[in-house]
């Protein structure tokens, strides 16, 4: 049998596919499960202590968005917060004869294969294309709505190069044309200052596990008077507009979460920012034929995506993880495919490229002595790699 020696030490640099639980969350998510069982639509006690610990969390949750409670809806998640998004508001609106959806072509899964679903069913949508720095320009959303455009969808951070998208002007453009705007925040919520009215957008949609909370809990905020169908249809929980007996452990754990985050995002984007260009800029030194992908400048602070000329990413990804560092090729929900990425695609960059590329994102727990670990071992690692292989050097 093969035996694998346990690497001395690990490092987890893939934040943007989930976070670990802060203990302060794991704590109070005990207490819930362990003694506020209630059902938070029963009348009696029980429901009534299930029901204000929800309603905590709701104003927590809020708060880290600049919301008002009352306009956030619990979900399962990002996942399900963009399907309730898309889906909800444009069969709210089927009967005005809008029937066209626009995204960018970076979006998450989770808003790509929306669109695609509606698209078998006689909706009509376009895809924005970017540029080599990841951003979607003002100029493509104006070129591309028409009369007809119900619904913008752009997120507001990448998970794969972390860009950062002027949500709040394409916002405006589709509300000069008449139609909704919908952001994915999930991988902007907690790491950099997200506010619905600022953004000015219709939806925005965020996810507890990206944020140090537990996963299958999220939530979506729906401008107030903002008409959405439900997809999940039942009893009247989240003011009829998801149906089913909510996760009152997951939702608590994720207001507590939202607060912390909220309570250090400043601090820990400026330490997380200069880790990551310590990174960065380690790697690019110390290992030839590396470059990074994106726009430098428009970024989350935990996130860097690098080309590694001339290696195979999910090589580099298994011999990382072999000497305990634990990074991604990209979005969690891709990995394992071997499909090139479609956010580098979209970019233009040629099919090598889209295969060569590595994320790095940092979190709470990474050090100093951490990232210079990972400066340390990532030159041998690439070194051999490319020893191994024959493919010839590619612009
Ligand atoms: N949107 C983005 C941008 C994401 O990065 C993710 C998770 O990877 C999701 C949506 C899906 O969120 P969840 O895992 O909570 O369904």
């Amino acid at each position: 049998m093969l035996r694998f020696e346990e690497p001395v030490q690990r490092i987890y640099l893939d934040h943007n596919a989930t976070t670990p639980l802060l203990p302060s969350v794991i704590d109070r998510m005990t207490a819930v499960l362990r003694e506020e069982f209630g059902n938070p639509s029963s009348v009696h006690h029980f429901g009534q202590q299930a029901k204000a610990a929800v309603d905590d969390a709701r104003s927590e949750v809020a708060e880290l968005i600049g919301a008002d409670p009352s306009e956030v809806l619990f979900t399962s998640g990002g996942t399900e917060g963009d399907n309730i998004a898309i889906r909800g508001a444009v069969e709210a609106l089927e009967g005005t004869g809008r029937r066209h959806l626009v995204a960018s072509a970076i979006e998450h899964e989770a808003v790509l294969n929306t669109l695609k679903a509606l698209a078998r069913r006689g909706w009509e949508t376009t895809l924005l294309s970017v540029d080599q720095s990841g951003i979607v320009s003002p100029a493509t959303l104006r070129a591309a709505l028409t009369d007809r455009t119900v619904l913008v969808s752009v997120m507001h951070a990448n998970n794969e190069i972390g860009t950062i998208q002027p949500v709040a002007e394409l916002a405006r453009l589709a509300h000069e044309r008449g139609a909704l705007f919908h952001t994915d925040a999930v991988q902007s919520a907690g790491k950099i200052p997200v506010n619905v009215k600022a953004l000015g957008v219709d939806m925005l949609s965020v996810s507890a596990h990206k944020f140090y909370g537990p996963k299958g809990v999220g939530a979506l905020w729906i401008r107030r008077g903002l008409r959405v169908l439900p997809l999940l249809t039942g009893g009247r929980q989240e003011r009829s507009r998801r149906a089913g007996t909510e996760n009152v452990p997951g939702i608590v754990g994720m207001g507590v979460a939202a607060t912390i985050a909220a309570g250090k995002m400043e601090s820990e984007a400026s330490r997380l920012g200069a880790l990551r260009d310590r990174l960065e800029a380690g790697i690019l030194r110390a290992v030839p034929g590396t470059a990074v992908n994106g726009s430098p400048n428009h970024r989350v602070p935990n996130t860097t995506n690098i080309s590694f000329d001339r290696i195979e990413a999910e090589s580099l990804l298994i011999a990382l993880d072999l000497e305990g560092v634990a990074v991604s090729t990209g979005s969690a929900c891709s990995s394992g495919t071997l499909e090139p990425s479609h956010v580098l695609k979209a970019m233009g960059f040629n099919a090598h490229r889209t295969q060569n590329s590595i994320r790095f994102s940092l979190g709470a727990s990474n050090t100093d002595a951490e990232i210079d670990r990972v400066i340390a071992v990532l030159p041998g690692i690439v070194e051999k790699l490319r020893s191994l292989t024959r493919t010839p050097a590619r612009a």
